[in-house]
């Protein structure tokens, strides 16, 4: 596995190098590498999973219905596509939009966790299980993970559905990703503190218990 890129300092630079990255087998198919889009400095950073057939043929993350859902979504508390940073767990496309497998998640990880370090942002969300689950080291799948906002190295971290889980299941899906994408609202207006993360987001969302993951690693790990 690539090593941590720490000694790159922009997105920019960090995108050239995974432009021709091999680490993985994702690599073989693939015609462009979906890096990731957005503002550098974004107070959202928000991750996929990984790029479909109209992103891996753009070279751009969320860029289909997907995305269009995504974009509005986003407008609805106020931030536009060009204020939040999107990137994804892999930035190769799976053959078939297969899921990503152990092994390419891996590999693929180092790019993401520099990203995340390089634009800092104040919240991070989650689209989805396998940027949940990995980001919040848990098995617990995004149904019951939602709905929280957890504290996580410094920020925030907001898991919610991916935006293609609400193109399937209708409406209840996405109203509970307006219910979470509220949240984040919430907090880059400063109106949740680290001190009670959990005070005032029982008017926006029925809240589960997930003490366990109040405080969780960065992909297994504190940053280096
Ligand atoms: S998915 Fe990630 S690790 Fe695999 S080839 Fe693409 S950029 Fe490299």
């Amino acid at each position: 596995m690539t090593g941590s890129y720490r000694h790159v300092s922009s997105l920019a630079e960090l995108s050239v190098i995974a432009a021709s990255c091999t680490e993985c087998a994702l690599s073989e198919e693939r015609k462009n590498v979906v890096f990731g889009s957005g503002s550098p400095d974004a107070d959202v950073l928000i991750v996929g999973e990984g790029p479909g057939q109209q992103e891996d043929e753009q070279g751009l993350p969320f860029v289909g219905r997907s995305g269009q859902l995504l974009g509005k979504l986003l407008l609805e508390i106020d931030l536009s596509r060009d204020e939040v940073y999107i990137a994804n767990v892999v930035k190769c496309r799976p053959p078939r939009n297969r899921d990503p497998r152990p092994d390419e998640i891996d590999a693929c990880k180092p790019y993401l966790r520099r990203q995340i370090e390089l634009v800092d942002p104040a919240v991070v969300v989650t689209l989805g299980n396998f940027s949940s689950k990995l980001l919040l080291r848990t098995t617990t799948g995004i149904s019951r993970l939602r709905g929280l906002a957890y504290e996580w190295w410094g920020r925030y971290l907001v898991p919610t559905f991916h935006p293609a889980a609400a193109l399937r299941g209708g409406d209840r899906v996405t109203d509970d990703i307006r219910a979470d994408f509220r949240l984040v609202r919430m907090i880059i207006d400063g109106r949740i503190s680290f001190e009670t993360p959990q005070a005032d987001v029982d008017d926006v969302v029925p809240t589960t218990t997930q003490d366990e993951c109040t405080q969780m690693g960065l992909f297994g790990g504190p940053p280096q």
